[in-house]
């Protein structure tokens, strides 16, 4: 009899065992502004609502397969037109999944620029499509001749774009995105995950190129808990990521539960604000900062180059404040840490902590 571990080797792909699971950093007793979630806690009247809704789900059963409330208070929220597509996902890290997997023909390519959002690498290699990564310029801008040139040579089924791109936190120019999509022989899935905070936005282009995906999430504006994403397009693609997602993909507490966040614009778009108002006072304060640069944002991030990056996560973290240090992830972010954008309260924390960085 072999031993697990033996007929582990024997039998995962080689590139599934070169992997290591993705850790997620606990945070406890700490600010946690290290994944970019909605630092705003739910008003009472709000909880209550939800509480009411959850109490009389009936999770005996499985949950709606179509999501009919959650897709009617999304297509109201956005004022999608009946003529687009739209499919939900158990966040938009499934959706990645599903899109990945209808296109991966064997030796079908996805051109991404990089540094990018890592699951698009990830599911590249789960599908067993050819990644192709395309580096940004130092200043995270967008080689938008570099993108053609590899769309010329790959000819890939996918080109992912996020549009903030994390983990840098900057736009793309929008008419290098066109360039993209009217050059891009597949389909072009623009990652809108922090479109909250963009004021640019691809979705009402979609109608005008028929190789546009808008990925989105509900993570960003208070409902990471929730997992819910949402993908627009021409209802063709629609149909054939229907196929490929599961029947219940999202939960029936998920479903009872956004359509009532999802009815609060109002709200939404004042935490928006007081984010972005919020970001603006973080990049001025830190960019005063003696060896300290930031880069533009247009996020609920600020990306900052320090001058160690180990030492400073380090020191914030002493100071109680959890950041993400994108040192390691590639050349370009060198010594780059990510910090979320909290509450006023939390963003003086952070300023304080890194003013007394020596
Ligand atoms: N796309 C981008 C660009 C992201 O930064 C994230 C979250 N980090 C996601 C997608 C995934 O979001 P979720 O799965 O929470 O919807």
């Amino acid at each position: 009899m072999s031993t697990p571990a033996e007929l582990v080797r024997t039998t995962v792909r080689p590139e599934i065992r070169a992997l290591s699971a993705y850790v997620v950093a606990r945070a406890d007793g700490l600010i946690k502004l290290d994944a970019m979630e909605s630092p705003f806690p739910l008003p009472e009247a709000i909880r209550a609502k939800i509480a009411d809704a959850v109490a009389s789900v009936p999770v005996n059963r499985y949950p709606d397969g179509g999501a009919e409330l959650v897709v009617k208070a999304l297509r109201r929220a956005l004022a999608l037109p009946d003529a687009l597509g739209l499919i939900l996902g158990n966040g938009s890290d499934e959706l990645i999944q599903i899109i990945t997997s209808v296109v991966a023909k064997p030796g079908a390519a996805m051109v991404v620029p990089d540094p990018s959002f890592v699951m698009y690498r990830m599911n590249a290699l789960y599908s067993g499509m050819r990644f192709v990564a395309v580096p940004l310029r130092a200043d995270f801008s967008l080689d938008a001749r570099a993108m053609l040139a590899a769309i010329e040579q790959e000819r890939p089924a996918l080109v992912f774009l996020a549009y903030p791109n994390n983990p840098t936190g900057n736009l793309f120019a929008a008419p290098d995105i066109e360039d993209i999509l009217r050059a891009a022989p597949g389909l072009v899935v623009v990652d809108e995950a922090y479109y909250a905070f963009a004021d640019a936005s691809f979705l009402p282009r979609i109608e005008s190129f028929p190789n546009l995906v808008v990925l989105r999430t509900v993570s960003k504006i208070g409902m990471a808990g929730l997992r819910l994403g949402y993908a627009v397009s021409h209802p063709e693609w629609t149909t054939e990521f229907n196929k490929v997602r599961q029947p219940y993909n999202l939960n029936a507490l998920t479903q009872a539960v956004a359509p009532i966040l999802l009815a609060e614009g109002a709200l939404l778009a004042e935490q928006a604000a007081i984010l972005k108002a919020e970001r603006a006072r973080l990049d001025d304060a830190l960019s005063k900062m003696a060896g300290i640069s930031v880069f533009d944002t247009r996020t609920n991030f600020v990306v900052a180059r320090v001058p160690d990056a180990s030492r400073w996560f380090d020191e914030l973290r002493a100071a109680g404040i959890l950041v993400k240090n994108l040192n390691e992830w590639h050349p370009l972010l060198a010594h780059c840490l990510r910090i979320t954008v909290g509450t006023p309260r939390e963003n003086d924390a952070v300023i304080e902590a890194m003013a007394n960085i020596r």
